[in-house]
């Protein structure tokens, strides 16, 4: 996912070994589903490693840079599931009604362990996003999410 501790080792003023590109330009799959299950919240999913990765965000998503929204880091999901909408059953997991917040494609500006800036193009988020762990030990799965400052 990140070429950070690739880069970290070598200068390549001096290796003939290739660099890679400083930003992927490659697009990837972006997408919000709300989801009304037991508490509403917004399924942040974004496509790394061939799976979308993801996060619950308890509110809203961020349009603005002022608002920071927590994002709780949740399991892997196939590719497939960008498309999903429908009702989950009751008695199965996430029971409740799941539709598609916001869609699109996003490409990775930086990626670290616990870091990743990305530039999304959605219909309603657009522009450069942060996505950072700020939960360690027992909170490891707490994220911020929120729109980078110009
Ligand atoms: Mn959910």
């Amino acid at each position: 996912m990140s070429l950070v501790e690739y880069k970290k080792k070598r200068n390549f003023q001096s290796t003939p070994e290739p660099e890679g590109k400083k930003e992927s330009t490659q697009k990837k799959i972006y997408v919000i589903q709300q989801h009304d299950a037991s508490h509403l919240h917004w399924d942040l999913r974004l496509e790394i490693d061939g799976a979308l990765k993801s996060w619950a965000l308890p509110k809203p998503p961020p349009t603005d840079p002022a608002t920071k929204r927590l994002a709780v880091e949740t399991e892997d999901h196939p590719t497939e599931y960008a498309e999903f909408e429908g009702t989950i059953p009751v008695g199965q997991y996430g029971a409740g009604k799941v539709t598609i917040w916001d869609s699109g494609t996003f490409r990775t500006i930086e990626s670290e362990k616990d870091k990743l800036i990305i530039d999304i193009n959605g219909q309603k988020l657009n522009g450069a996003y942060v996505l950072i762990r700020t939960g360690f030990g027992g909170r490891k799965k707490n994220w911020l999410f929120f729109k980078k400052k110009n």
